[in-house]
């Protein structure tokens, strides 16, 4: 087994519990609003329309097609329209709200602290993330992992998103990190796992639903746990 040194982790949805935290906001926001009440809806169908909107969003945002702006301001609309809501029942700062709440929650998947700390004895530890500059650090901060992490790398900073080859090759540079030292892991194929092989980088898939699919990881894990058996 190769030596390695660094250790990139994705952080939404391997680390940081986004679709717990997410819900959690949504819900909340549901009830402040009484939107439940207004419009006849459960905060099931929020939560759900959200997480299907949210996720569509994301992917044109990786494609290049749409900006994080767009992705901000245009959430909660489309889930209006969705949910066959008049905008007249929008909250005017409700996507605005989202963004102060949801970085703040500090769910983690399972036993990430427990990884974390017997990796950070062995490894250097960063962040290489598609998430957006301004809530990285919240995020990490409120959920008590930010010291474990060396380098955080964002696709905003560096220009490019996973699965692009310059964000990998950032990486690396600002780590001060050699490709045949290093690994990433992440629960995407295709902005972890592609953009791993894409730069030449050895990859972890993490994938806890265990979807049977191809891909170029050279491991693949269920559970954050079996790091330690890995590395
Ligand atoms: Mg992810």
């Amino acid at each position: 087994m190769k030596k390695y040194q660094h250790i990139f982790f994705d952080l939404d949805h391997t680390l940081w519990d986004f679709d717990r935290c997410s819900e959690e906001t949504v819900h909340e926001l549901v009830e402040k609003y009484q939107l439940h009440l207004i419009t006849k809806k459960a905060h099931i169908d929020f939560i759900q329309s959200f997480k299907k909107i949210n996720n569509k969003l994301w992917y044109l945002y990786h494609l290049g097609k749409i900006t994080k702006k767009e992705i901000r301001d245009e959430r909660f609309k489309i889930i209006f329209d969705e949910l066959n809501i008049d905008h007249i029942h929008l909250p005017k700062n409700i996507g605005k709200e989202y963004l102060e709440i949801c970085p703040c929650k500090p769910y983690l998947i399972e036993d990430t602290i427990e990884v974390l700390d017997y990796l950070a004895e062995k490894y250097h530890l960063h962040i290489l993330t598609n998430g957006f500059e301004d809530v990285q650090e919240i995020k990490l901060t409120n959920s008590g992992i930010r010291d474990y992490f060396k380098c955080i790398i964002t696709s905003e900073s560096t220009g490019k998103t996973k699965p692009h080859k310059e964000i990998f090759d950032f990486a690396l540079s600002h780590s001060n990190a050699e490709l045949e030292q290093s690994i990433m892991i992440g629960d995407n194929l295709k902005t972890d796992i592609l953009g791993a092989y894409q730069a030449g980088m050895d990859s972890i898939y993490y994938n806890p639903a265990g979807k049977k699919q191809d891909h170029t990881a050279l491991y693949e894990i269920k559970k954050l746990l079996e790091l330690k058996e890995i590395l």
